[in-house]
């Protein structure tokens, strides 16, 4: 049984209350039957006197029957018994008892103690009467000499009833105390507990949702202080409830109002959070509380979220939903060990960029036949055309040939970039296809007076690639960096490492300034757009090869000095 806070504190001083009134009940009863016992031994020393003043001269006489006769007639009459014995222990004379049938009382204690010539008490057992019995002796002297005692004995049966009435009164007003005292602990535990039992109430139903609860106590102590900061403590909670709630509608409010989807997955993959977007893409009403896997049913989303919860990292990518193209960019939240995903809608703008794609090929087919028509004109006339025109038709050469160079850019540009694009996957010598690439180059490496190196680690993996597309991809790079190097030289290294083979075009050219480093690979990206005009680039060369390497699952960097010279790692796997 669970005990309250009021019966802990009530047998608490139920316990104190009754140990001290047994305490003082013992203590008091003692006290006043020794204090009795003496005032009593009091009277019987004055008594004894008395008698020892009229036995004594017939003591002297030795006349002990003389003596016997009058105390037994003397010790009934003082309601003592009074016996006379002589200083060797005979007793001579009794009030009560033939003498002659009497042991000697040399050993009892009250004549032990009296034989030192003071008075002489006891109090014990009579085996003789079978009572307990008060024992007083005076001895009896003839000058230095002890001649006999005066012995005077009183039954405490006689006193006995005094003192238990005297019990019964003390008996009865430690019962009234008790009782005052108890009835006094039932108030005061019931005080003590009330504040507490109130508080505790209280703090229940705040427990319970109810912020408005307070509690009002009369005392004037430290329950007081306990009460008022609980009541503070309450007011400060339902403010911050307050407000907590008004930000959580708030957040609502902007969350549903998103054009987004957003969904709000737990650490068991269980969505706990969406908005209407979310809802309107999934095409159930109740995703909430279902696992992500279930709420959208899509493998796309299912795999960006797995990759998430199991990387903790953040990724995006595009899924497509009821023939409805959506940017999925899942987020991990370490503080909380949820992930959040926004679903953007993209269609219009993949659908636009569709078709400024299909507008790309479309004209770049438009215009490869007339442009092939106008190159091979070009070719035939420049033979005929005399010196005064020629240098027209070199103009018309070179802007063709550009022409021609960016139509098929835009063609291979566009074919890497559709997708599913299809790689003719082969085992690969990559030391063959470089050497391929720098041989097509030569010529135009010569003409500049760049020398051209390649070095080789002696064993290279074959790696699994298309060899026209990565051939593409050193041919371009080759090419850049003859183009933008006007002396010196170019190098190509091919080394393993690890489970990757790491291609790198190193040359001693122009160099690429630091801020132009991150945007060269985007499309008709160029940095000396005189220069790269001259050198027929098309600004589509670095976007190539992008695209080549990315969809090998491999990766390209760019280190360059401008003045020194760039280096363009390509890192694929074996
Ligand atoms: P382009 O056909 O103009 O060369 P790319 O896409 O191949 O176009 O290169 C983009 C730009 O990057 C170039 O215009 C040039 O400014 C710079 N670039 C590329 N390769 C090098 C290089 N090896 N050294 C210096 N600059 C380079």
């Amino acid at each position: 049984m669970k005990r309250t806070i009021f019966t802990k504190i009530l047998s608490g001083y139920l316990v104190i209350i009754f140990s001290l009134c047994s305490l003082i009940l013992i203590f008091s009863f003692n006290t006043i039957k020794s204090h009795y016992i003496q005032l009593l031994e009091q009277d019987l020393t004055r008594l004894a006197l008395s008698v020892k003043v009229t036995i004594a001269p017939m003591l002297e006489e030795k006349k002990y029957n003389d003596i016997d006769a009058l105390i037994k007639t003397t010790g009934p009459e003082l309601n003592t018994r009074i016996t006379i014995i002589l200083s060797d222990g005979t007793v001579v004379a009794d009030s009560e008892k033939d003498p002659h049938t009497m042991e000697n009382h040399k050993a009892r204690p009250e004549i032990i103690e009296a034989s030192n010539g003071n008075p002489g008490s006891s109090l014990r057992f009579s085996a003789t009467i079978n009572e307990e019995m008060l024992y007083l002796a005076l001895p009896l002297k003839k000058g230095n000499e002890i001649e006999g005692y005066v012995r005077l004995s009183l039954h405490l049966k006689d006193i006995n009833p005094l003192l238990t009435k005297l019990e019964i009164s003390i008996a009865g007003i430690a019962a009234v105390i008790l009782i005052i005292s108890v009835i006094g602990a039932v108030f005061l535990a019931r005080n003590l507990a009330r504040p507490i039992k109130d508080l505790s109430a209280a703090s229940k139903k705040f427990a319970e949702g109810d912020f408005d609860v307070r509690v009002f106590l009369n005392n004037k102590d430290e329950m007081r202080d306990l009460a008022d900061n609980f009541n503070y403590m309450t007011g400060e909670i339902r403010n911050l409830f307050g407000e907590l709630s008004s930000q959580k509608d708030e957040l609502h409010g902007i969350i549903s109002s998103f054009q987004a989807g957003v969904i709000l997955i737990d650490k068991s993959g269980t969505i706990i959070l969406c908005n209407e977007k979310a809802k309107q893409i999934a095409g159930n009403e109740m995703i909430s509380g279902k696992s992500f896997w279930e709420g959208l049913r899509n493998p796309d989303f299912n795999e960006i979220v797995d990759n998430v919860r199991m990387n903790r990292i953040n990724k995006e990518g595009e899924i497509e939903i009821c023939s409805r193209i959506y940017h999925c960019s899942a987020s991990y939240i370490p503080a909380k060990d949820e992930i959040i995903v926004l679903l953007h809608d993209i269609t219009e703008l993949k659908n636009i960029e569709k078709v400024k794609k299909d507008f790309v090929v479309n004209v770049s087919h438009e215009l490869r036949t007339p442009l092939t028509a106008i190159k091979g004109y070009v070719e035939t006339i420049e033979d005929e055309i005399d010196d005064k025109n020629r240098n027209y038709i070199e103009i018309i050469k070179r802007n063709t040939d550009r022409l021609v160079n960016i139509v098929n850019d835009l063609l291979l540009l566009s074919e890497l970039e559709e997708k599913g694009t299809r790689l003719t996957i082969e085992k690969v010598n990559l030391k063959g296809i470089i050497e391929n690439s720098i041989k097509a180059l030569e010529h135009k490496a010569r003409e500049k007076n760049i020398e051209m190196k390649v070095e080789a680690d002696e064993k290279v993996p074959l790696v699994r690639g298309d060899p026209f597309k990565l051939e593409q991809l050193f041919i371009n790079l080759i090419d850049n960096a003859i183009k933008y190097t006007d002396q010196g030289k170019v190098t190509v290294t091919l080394r393993c490492e690890a489970s990757n083979v790491i291609a790198k075009v190193t040359d001693t050219g122009i160099g690429i300034p630091k801020e132009d480093l991150s945007r060269v690979f985007e499309r008709f990206y160029v940095v000396d757009k005189s220069r790269s005009k001259k050198s027929g680039g098309t600004g589509l060369g670095l976007s190539i090869v992008k695209h080549i390497v990315m969809l090998h699952n491999g990766r390209i960097d760019i280190e360059s000095t401008p003045g020194e010279g760039s280096k363009f790692t390509v890192t694929l796997p074996c």
